[in-house]
């Protein structure tokens, strides 16, 4: 099996599994529990929650609440914000790329509690130009969430320039959606006051993820209930699943450098086998750069279908996706191919490859030699 599927999900680590498997069979207490058990899963849990802040330098200046996963981590820190900072001012700020589990939390706060809600256009290469916010920001913005990496195109905002922007009015809180970038692309996490993540995209277990906020900000929690997580999110906290991520975060990082080269060399073979195609595929993702992630690659198929090509290499036993899975259960066309400028057509037929960092370069030049027989058979038919 070739997996190039990697923006929807990741398999498991070894190791994080081995610690998943560990903790739910030896320390499966509720971290709540008033007696060793309890405290030794507890134990467990705060170490994951330092070991996440210290892996990425956020120890002294952010806080983190474990959640379970990013759908969630936005719905908390965005609801969650603007509920509770809606008197510093009624105006959120986010881009036309945002995953769906940003804009629908931010809809429903302009629909149902009368926010303002204004919506940013990417430029060409897919990202937020900090003059493009700059123009937008003024004393009423309480919020502004940018994600850090796209997940159908890979495109990778400044966060960094976009993030001094958002400061430059003490009231205003920047979010980062970085479930595409955590473990794979490097950004200033300080600049964030609110940031999402899933486990699941880096080598974590599924149903796992955190919010980790800057510390003295405060939210209305969304799952009221028990005192759990700071009284910020309400629910017995999945220990194994928690440990289970910070050890997969973990060696991400660790691995990083080496993971970003590896990529980076893949997406630059398959972006040139493309251009090399003209009549048969546009490009969509950017060349490799600062504004670029190496992990996504995106294009569109001229006058062939994707779901068709993709259905032909699943059958070889090569996974890539069509639409993104969030989304593929709706209208078959991708809202971030059409905010590129892009035509109708394009949208409905981008294929996105998405690399692991257990991908390898033999894996790619099978996919491309895969790829080349079925766009040469359905050229023939
Ligand atoms: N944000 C981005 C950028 C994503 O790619 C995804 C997953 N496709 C999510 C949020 C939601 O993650 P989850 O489904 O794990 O909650």
């Amino acid at each position: 099996m070739i997996y190039f599927d990697n923006a929807a999900t990741t398999p498991i680590f070894k190791e994080a599994l081995e610690a998943y498997d560990e903790v739910s069979l030896n320390d499966f207490g509720n971290s709540e529990s008033n007696h060793a058990v309890g405290h030794n899963a507890s134990r467990l849990l705060e170490r994951a929650r330092r070991d996440i802040l210290v892996s990425l330098g956020l120890e002294k200046t952010h806080e983190l609440v474990f959640t379970s996963g990013a759908t969630e981590s936005n719905n908390l820190g965005l609801k969650g914000a603007a509920l509770r900072y809606k008197n510093r001012g009624m105006k959120l700020i986010t881009s036309n790329i945002e995953h769906p589990s940003v804009t629908r939390p931010l809809k429903q706060l302009a629909d149902l509690l009368g926010f303002d809600l204004v919506i940013l256009p990417i430029g060409n290469d897919g990202t937020i130009s900090p003059d493009t916010l700059a123009k937008a920001m003024d004393k009423d913005v309480s919020l502004v969430s940018i994600m850090a990496v796209n997940n159908e195109t890979g495109a990778a905002n400044d966060i960094g320039a976009l993030g001094k922007i958002v400061h430059q009015y003490p009231k205003a809180i920047f979010h980062v959606d970085a479930t595409q970038a955590m473990g794979k692309w490097v950004f200033p996490y300080s600049s964030a006051d609110l940031m999402s993540f899933s486990g699941h995209k880096f080598g974590g277990p599924k149903g796992t993820g955190a919010l980790v906020y800057k510390k003295n900000l405060s939210f209305v929690s969304i799952n009221a209930g028990g005192e759990q997580e700071n009284g910020f999110r309400a629910g017995t906290v999945n220990v194994p699943g928690m440990v289970s991520m910070s050890k997969a975060l973990n060696l991400s990082l660790s691995r990083q450098q080496y993971n970003e080269k590896n990529a980076s060399s893949m997406y630059e073979e398959l972006y040139s086998f493309l251009k090399e195609m003209p009549e048969q595929v546009e490009l969509n993702s950017a060349p490799l750069s600062l504004s670029q992630s190496p992990f996504v690659l995106n294009f569109s198929l001229k006058k062939k279908k994707a779901s068709v090509v993709v259905e032909a290499l699943s059958n070889e036993g090569i996974y890539v996706s069509s639409v993104s899975a969030c989304s593929s259960h709706e209208a078959q066309r991708s809202y971030v191919v059409l905010a590129y400028g892009k035509s109708e057509e394009d949208a409905e037929n981008s294929i996105r490859v998405s690399f692991s960092i257990e991908n390898t370069m033999e894996e790619l030049k099978r996919f491309e030699t895969s790829f080349a027989g079925i766009i040469k058979e359905i050229n023939d038919r």
